[in-house]
């Protein structure tokens, strides 16, 4: 047979989009013979001809019914950039900016465009930022981009295995659930089960293998419940069709990782579908369910008066048997099932009309968001965060008490509403009320509650919230936050840290032009702040900017202080110590080890990159550390605020009936809450370790005072942990 690549593919290509009148042919003929002519000699690994891959392309697309002419002379040349030496200038000057634009949207950032990147990670997030930067201008980019990714997935089997793995997973951990954002079902489907089988082969074989055997079975049940509800449906004179419900295999398989059941458990689930042609026939035909058999309440879910932020719409209800099974129920109009197997796609030739340029828009809310935060999230691994958690998330919807409906992604706390209703609520929240009861902030809210947040203007996000917050927008918002809090602080602390060291060697001011001079020597050019944000941070040594601002002096090991140096200190009470107060929290840490309380004598060690630890003044791990001198700071700890401290006691003695009663109560009197309690005893001995929160040294005394006047107490200390993995979880 003679190989004939410069005419077969014209043909097959012409041959499937002959008939369509809407196209403008010549433009798609001269886009064809473009890419042909760039990609010329090109193969892919599979051996076809490159051009083949974007004819494939294009078939998927108009599979889709998505075939304009800009997007299928698009298609056509949608690798000629990146894969071969053509400009993006040669494009625009033949096809113009229209389809110059989606072809460059759908080009990766290369080198020549003058990029460095950091790291192959930081390589790719800026591609996806580009990405979804160029469909927010036109979807069409992303549509092609599906197309593009779904016949590379089909033809996966030819590449090498490192690359199928890297593939595979990209487009399950990005592509799949972005189709999903876009509400294009069949494209997230195909590309799901496809990454599947080469992800994880075995299970996927498997699976396979036993849907297979099955069907049969399944087609069998399935029949004993169409036909009764086929029945009653024509019966009461509603035009609607019921049929089973395909499932695929990437969907059973999340199901029973999920919900760790076997493949019985979640195969037998069946599913009926019935797509009616109004909206009030599928209000009818849920009561028809409904009387039929035997709904489980809390699986009714309307999303048609509520429909999905991917704008799916249909009745979900959960009904059970004759004999006891379970099956899921789907009810919809034809209109809605369009949308919920094509989604963005199903609209978008329509776009020239007005009604479905407002679907348009609130379907592109979800990218109008993501564009927003991207702005935001200056990291690279932010980003990616941001975009996984967004892409994954099912939804959560709830009211405010006006009745406003919010929709978040489930998972989500109070603090990812008090963010979705305003950025100063978010920011200030201080718990809420839902359905009208007080809860914490971090409670995790469900469907149909109503919520109501409260705020208060001394209230400040605290470094946790990011642990569970479930929204990009609370998550971006909550690491400006800490950002911007955590870059103050460092400033703060280094500025004292410097006028401490300063105080200390017996300098005077230092002016600001001169410290200028010396942040420049340390390659710290910038505002002024930088070199304190160094010091803060700990990359930096007060001892060093010493050692800049005074070269003359050699670096002193021992503070020169005369008697009656000390002596004005005393009388000043300035011991030159750091204080504590009004440092923010989210520089200062407590050592686990040696568990500081104010009122100890303590001492700060600068950790790297995290502040400062206190530690107890005589701890021993303290001490482990202080080789590097420049990193202690003496620090001023008053008591006084409003903070607890957690402090483990020790309380050994002889053991009696009651012992234990005593003990609690006798630590509760002082006021004092007991986070935890453990009691081992013998026959004669006890011994408990309690762990309580105090205010500072005064109250925890007083504990120990009163626990040692209980009869058969011998022993109360403090008790103190010396390992190195105290060491590393005191940070
Ligand atoms: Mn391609």
């Amino acid at each position: 047979m003679i190989h004939a690549p410069e005419t077969m593919p014209k043909v097959s290509l012409i041959s499937f989009i002959a008939d369509i009148k809407s196209l403008d042919h010549a433009l798609i003929e001269r886009a064809y013979e473009f890419g042909a002519k760039a990609h010329a000699g090109q193969k892919r690994k599979s051996g076809d001809d490159f051009i083949w891959h974007a004819i494939e392309v294009v078939r998927i697309l108009v599979d889709l019914n998505l075939y304009d002419t800009v997007t299928i002379a698009s298609a056509l040349i949608h690798d000629v950039i990146e894969d071969t030496a053509c400009p993006l200038q040669e494009i625009r000057r033949n096809f113009g900016d229209e389809i110059a634009g989606i072809v460059d949207g759908l080009t990766k950032i290369g080198r020549m465009d003058g990029y460095v990147f950091r790291s192959v990670q930081e390589e790719q997030v800026e591609n996806y930022r580009k990405l979804i930067l160029s469909m927010a201008k036109d979807i069409r980019v992303i549509l092609i981009k599906f197309a593009d990714r779904l016949h590379n997935m089909r033809t996966l089997y030819a590449l090498p295995e490192g690359k199928k793995q890297r593939i595979a997973r990209e487009t399950l951990d990005i592509y799949a659930p972005l189709a999903h954002r876009f509400g294009i079902a069949l494209i997230r489907w195909e590309l799901e089960d496809l990454a599947f089988k080469y992800l994880e082969p075995e299970e996927y074989h498997e699976l396979a293998k036993r849907v297979d055997k099955k069907r049969r079975e399944r087609e069998k049940l399935i029949e004993q419940f169409t036909s009764p509800l086929q029945e009653a449906v024509n019966e009461a004179g509603i035009k609607a069709v019921v049929s089973g419900r395909p499932k695929h295999l990437y969907s059973i398989y999340k199901k029973m990782e999920r919900r760790s059941k076997s493949f019985e458990e979640i195969y037998d689930l069946l599913g009926l579908r019935v797509l009616a042609e109004t909206v009030s026939d599928c209000y009818h035909v849920l009561g028809i369910v409904h009387t039929l058999w035997t709904p489980l309440h809390d699986r009714f879910k309307d999303y048609i008066a509520t429909p999905k932020s991917n704008m799916y719409q249909s009745l979900h209800t959960s009904v059970y048997g004759p004999q006891g099974q379970l099956i899921e129920v789907q009810i919809r109009t034809g209109e809605m099932h369009r949308t919920a197997e094509y989604g963005i796609a199903a609209h978008w030739r329509f776009k020239e009309e007005q009604r479905a340029e407002k679907d348009m828009d609130r379907r592109m809310t979800w990218l109008r968001e993501v564009l927003e935060w991207q702005n935001e999230a200056k990291d690279p691994k932010d980003f990616m965060e941001f975009l996984k958690i967004d892409l994954f998330h099912d939804e959560v919807f709830v009211f405010t008490p006006r009745g406003k409906l919010i929709k978040l992604p489930s998972g989500s706390t109070l603090i990812d509403f008090a963010f979705a209703v305003h950025t100063q609520i978010g920011l200030h929240c201080a718990g809420g009320r839902i359905d009208g009861r007080i809860a914490p902030l971090h409670t995790r809210i469900k469907s149909g509650q109503t919520v109501e947040i409260i705020t208060n203007p001394n209230t400040r996000p605290s470094k946790d919230w990011i642990n569970f917050v479930r929204s990009s927008k609370a998550r971006s918002k909550v690491r400006a936050w800490i950002r911007e809090q955590e870059y103050a602080d460092s400033v703060k602390l280094g500025k004292e840290m410097l006028e401490r060291e300063l105080k200390r060697q017996r300098r005077g001011r230092v002016e600001e032009s001169r410290l200028k001079e010396v942040a420049e020597k340390l390659n710290l050019s910038g505002p002024m702040e930088k070199l304190y944000e160094s010091l803060g941070q700990g990359h930096l040594s007060p001892g060093q900017v010493m050692h800049q601002l005074f070269p003359e002096q050699p670096e002193e090991k021992e503070p020169k202080v005369s008697t009656f140096d000390r002596l004005v200190d005393k009388i000043r009470k300035s011991s030159a110590g750091i204080k504590l107060q009004g440092i923010g929290n989210l520089m200062v840490s407590y050592a686990g080890c040696c568990q500081p309380v104010p009122g100890d004598k303590v001492e700060g060690y600068i950790t790297r990159g995290r502040g400062i630890t206190i530690h107890r003044a005589d701890c021993l791990n303290l001490l482990r550390l202080s080789s590097d001198s420049n990193r202690r700071v003496a620090i001023d700890w008053e008591a006084g605020g409003d903070q607890n401290f957690l402090v483990r006691i020790l309380v050994s003695g002889n053991d009696r009936k009651g012992m234990l009663a005593d003990l609690t109560t006798a630590i509760a009197e002082t006021g004092t809450n007991i986070r935890s309690a453990e009691t081992k005893s013998s026959e004669f001995e006890f011994s408990s370790t309690f762990v309580v929160e105090v205010k500072d040294l005064k109250q925890l005394k007083r504990i120990i005072t009163d626990l040692k006047r209980i009869k058969g107490v011998e022993k109360v200390q403090r008790k103190e942990s010396f390992s190195p993995e105290a060491l590393q979880s005191s940070g």
